[in-house]
C-alpha cells in the first residue's frame, strides 16, 4: 500500500506488503464441510503443519458431529466408537470452531464459503445407496443396508422409515463386505444383546418383534474372494444362539483360484476365510433356530412379488473366470434358481449425494479431484481453493483409520497452494461474520459446546436405563435438549 498525501501525491515510498497467508497477521480460515472422520482428520493435519496458523470451521448438517461414527458403526461395535475420544481432542484447539446443524446447499451455498475462507474442504462422504439395476426392486420388502444402517443408528432424516420385520421370517443381504456383516449381525441377534447399546429405541422396539430367524447372505464372487474379513465372518458365527451355514461344495476351489492362491497374489485373509469357512461347512447344520447361510457365487437378476410385496429373488449362478492380469473375476451361468425371502437388503456400496454448486461424478458417485485438488469434472481444471477428503474424494472403501493418511495427503497439497499467497489482513468480526448470516438466515447453529451437553444428555439418559446412551432422533429434540 502506497500512503497517499491529501493532495493526491505520493507521500512516500515505503510499500507495506500484504501479510502471508497463514501467518500469525493473517491466519488462514478453512472451511471443512462434514465431521465424519475424514473432516476431523483433515483438521488435525492443518493443525500439525508447521507454523501454519489456521483457523478450522467445521460445518455439519446434523447437530451431531462424527459422520458414520455415530451414524453407520454398528451398535455392537461400541469399542471402535471410541475413536470420537481422539476427535474430541483435535475439536478442544483453539483453531476449531464447529457449526452444526448447517447444511451446505441448504443454509449455506459454495459463494458464502467463498466469501468467508481461503479454503473450502469437502468431507461429506457419501451418503446414499447403490442400486442393483434389476426387475423388482421397488417391491415392498426390498430395502438398502443404507436406510436400515442409518435408521437403527437413530440418524434423523431416517426415523420415518418402516422395516416390517414382524412379517418377515426369512431375509436376503446381498453383499459381503463389512456393511452386509453389521446388517446381518442386527438382523440374526437376539436383540436383548442390543438392548444395552445406543441402538436406536425405534429399532429396537421392532427388532424386538422381529420375526426373522434366517439371514441369507450372497456373495457374487467365491469364498477365497469374500470382502468380509475373517473377524467379520468369524464375529458372525460366534453369535450366541445364531448358527452359521455353508455347503460343502461352495468351498471346493476352482482353478482359477487354485492359481490365485498358489500365485501369491491373494490377500492373507483370503486363505484365512477359506480354512474358517471350510471348517464351518463341515460342521453341517446346527440346531439353532436362528441361522444364517452364506452362498457364494451367486447373483440377483430378479426380485419377484405378490401383491407387490417381495416374495423371492432369483438368483443367477456364476464361475470364476481370470481377468487378463490373473485376478479371478465372477460371471454369469445360464443358471438360475430361487430363493424364497420376504425381504431382502442391498448392501452393495454407497455414492455420494450432489451437493448445488460443487462438482459431481455422476458416474463414480464422487467429487471429482486430482489427488484431493476439485476439479471441474472427471479430468477437468481445478477448482482453485476446493478440496476434497474421505469418502466423496475416492468412494467408500476403507476403514475410519484409512481416512487420516488420506486427509493428510489432501492437506499437503493445500498446503502446497499456499505457497507466496500473501491477503489483506482480517477485519476484527471476521469469526463472528459467517454466524450473523446464518441466524440471519434464521438457521439454529450448534457449537461444539452445544453437542458436548447433548452428549451429556444422552448418556445420562443411557445410563438411567442401563444403556450406553440413548439417542435423541429428531433435530427438534436435540435442539430442545441443548437450548433447555
Ligand atoms: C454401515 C457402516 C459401518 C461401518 N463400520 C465401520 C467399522 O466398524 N469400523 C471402521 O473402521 N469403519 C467402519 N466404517 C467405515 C467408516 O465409517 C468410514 O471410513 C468413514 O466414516 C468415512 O468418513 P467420511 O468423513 O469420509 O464420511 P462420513 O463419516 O460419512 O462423514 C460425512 C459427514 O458429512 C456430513 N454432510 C454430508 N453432506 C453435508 C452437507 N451438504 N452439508 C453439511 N454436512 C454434510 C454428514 O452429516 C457426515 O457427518 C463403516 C461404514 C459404514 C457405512
Amino acid at each position: 500500500m502506497i500512503g497517499v498525501r491529501g493532495d493526491g501525491l505520493a507521500e512516500s515510498t515505503t510499500i507495506m506488503t500484504k501479510p502471508g497467508l497463514g501467518t500469525p497477521s493473517r491466519p488462514l480460515r478453512v472451511a471443512v464441510i462434514g465431521s465424519g472422520p475424514s473432516g476431523f482428520y483433515a483438521v488435525e493435519a492443518l493443525f500439525k503443519v508447521g507454523d501454519l496458523v489456521v483457523r478450522c470451521d467445521v460445518f455439519d448438517r446434523l447437530p451431531t458431529p462424527y459422520g458414520l461414527v455415530r451414524g453407520g458403526v454398528a451398535p455392537d461395535h461400541q469399542k471402535i466408537k471410541s475413536v470420537t475420544r481422539i476427535y474430541d481432542k483435535i475439536a478442544a484447539h483453539p483453531g476449531f470452531r464447529f457449526l452444526g446443524n448447517v447444511k451446505l446447499g441448504r443454509d449455506l451455498q459454495v459463494e458464502d464459503l467463498a466469501a468467508h475462507y481461503d479454503q473450502i474442504v469437502y468431507a461429506v462422504g457419501n451418503e446414499s445407496a447403490r442400486e442393483l439395476g434389476i426387475p423388482g426392486e421397488d417391491l415392498e420388502g426390498v430395502c438398502s443396508a443404507t436406510e436400515f444402517v442409518f435408521w437403527y443408528n437413530g440418524h434423523p432424516d431416517y426415523r420415518e422409515c418402516e422395516f416390517d420385520l414382524s412379517r418377515t421370517r426369512r431375509v436376503a443381504v446381498v453383499g459381503n463386505g463389512n456393511v452386509a456383516m453389521d446388517v446381518c449381525r442386527v438382523l440374526i441377534q437376539d436383540p436383548e444383546r442390543l438392548a444395552e447399546t445406543d441402538i436406536a429405541d425405534h429399532a429396537l422396539d421392532v427388532l424386538r418383534n422381529s420375526a426373522v430367524r434366517e439371514v441369507v447372505l450372497l456373495g457374487r464372487r467365491g469364498p477365497a474372494q469374500a470382502a468380509f474379513s475373517p473377524k467379520e465372518i468369524k464375529e458372525v458365527a460366534e453369535l450366541e444362539g445364531v448358527d452359521l451355514e455353508i455347503d460343502p461344495e461352495s468351498v471346493e476351489l476352482d482353478d482359477v483360484t487354485k492359481a490365485w492362491l498358489a500365485g501369491g497374489a491373494a490377500p492373507k485373509s483370503a486363505e484365512k476365510n477359506l480354512a474358517f469357512l471350510a471348517e464351518v461347512a463341515v460342521r453341517g447344520p446346527g440346531s439353532n433356530e436362528r441361522k444364517v447361510h452364506s452362498r457364494f457365487l451367486v447373483s440377483p437378476v430378479e426380485l419377484v412379488g405378490e401383491g407387490g410385496r417381495l416374495t423371492r429373488v432369483r438368483l443367477q449362478r456364476n464361475e470364476i473366470f481370470a481377468a487378463r492380469d490373473g485376478t479371478p473375476r465372477p460371471r454369469g451361468l445360464d443358471d438360475t434358481f430361487d430363493e424364497e425371502v420376504q425381504m431382502l437388503f442391498t448392501a452393495i456400496g454407497y455414492r455420494g449425494i450432489p451437493i448445488p454448486g460443487v462438482p459431481f461424478d455422476a458416474e463414480w458417485g464422487l467429487i471429482p479431484n486430482d489427488e484431493g485438488r476439485v476439479l471441474t469434472a472427471r479430468g477437468g481444471s481445478i477448482v482453485p481453493g476446493q478440496y476434497v477428503v474421505g469418502w466423496a474424494k475416492r468412494g467408500p472403501s476403507g476403514l475410519i483409520g484409512t481416512n487420516s493418511p488420506d486427509s493428510k495427503a489432501t492437506v499437503e497439497k493445500m498446503v502446497e497452494d499456499l505457497r507466496g499467497q500473501t491477503a489483506d489482513p482480517l477485519p476484527e468480526d471476521e469469526a463472528e461474520r459467517i454466524l450473523t448470516l446464518l441466524r440471519g438466515r434464521g438457521v439454529d447453529v450448534v457449537s461444539f459446546a452445544d453437542w458436548q451437553r447433548l452428549d451429556a444428555f444422552e448418556q445420562e439418559r443411557g445410563k438411567a436405563l442401563g444403556r450406553v446412551r440413548q439417542k435423541l432422533v429428531e433435530i427438534d429434540a436435540m435442539l430442545g435438549a441443548i437450548r433447555g
